[in-house]
């Protein structure tokens, strides 16, 4: 089919999203044609400054607009625990759950063999770079209940096991094969409540 230039490059950045086919993204470029243009540059400017001005946090590596991030320059929350997720959004998920005080650490991704991910493609050194003083006694390890997030899991209590670090794994009212971030939050609240020491 033959579209105009311009139409065509905004349905091929559409279908870069996650989830658009060709279908979807020619509708969506179409609806962009029929919105206000100043609509149309505020989506724009939303696209391009979530991309600049967003960052990760140095410690905690969750994406933050400052540095470290407010959860980690929040002197008041609980500096003994440490939740280790695989994404920000499940930091999101866990904070609107309103329960959890601890830190966290946001590991990008989770050890994948067959993918060619090793724990030094996620951040598992900057991890074990927070457990050096004494400060740190539990590591909460809240990686998605699939067969990667239960091998980080299972890896990270491996190496930290030694460091005499108490690790604890959330429990399994999450469905297995499912992400943490879908998780609702009583869900999510009891997995953590009954956590078991690995
Ligand atoms: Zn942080």
């Amino acid at each position: 089919m033959y579209y105009p230039e311009p139409i065509s490059k905004l349905i091929d950045s559409f279908m870069k999203l996650p989830g658009i086919g060709p279908k979807t993204a020619s509708r969506l470029a179409f609806y962009v044609l029929e919105m206000k243009e100043e609509d149309v540059l505020e989506f724009g400017k939303a696209l391009v400054n979530a991309k600049r001005q967003l960052s990760d946090c140095s410690i905690c590596h969750h994406i933050t607009d400052r540095d470290p991030c407010s959860i980690c320059d929040d002197s008041h929350r609980d500096q003994s625990m440490i939740c280790v997720v695989q994404d920000s959004k499940d930091v999101i998920a866990m904070e609107k759950m309103k329960e959890y005080t601890g830190l966290y650490h946001v590991l990008h991704g989770a050890i994948s063999p067959m993918d060619g991910v090793g724990p030094e493609d996620i951040r598992v050194p900057d991890l074990l770079k927070r457990l050096h003083d004494e400060t740190v006694q539990e590591l909460i390890l809240a990686t998605d209940p699939t067969i990667e997030g239960e091998a980080t899991a299972m890896y990270i209590s491996r190496l930290v096991k030694p460091t005499g670090i108490k690790t604890t794994r959330i429990a399994h009212g999450l469905p297995v094969g499912g992400d943490l971030e879908y998780a609702d939050e009583v869900t999510l609240s009891k997995a953590l409540e009954g956590r078991r020491e690995l």
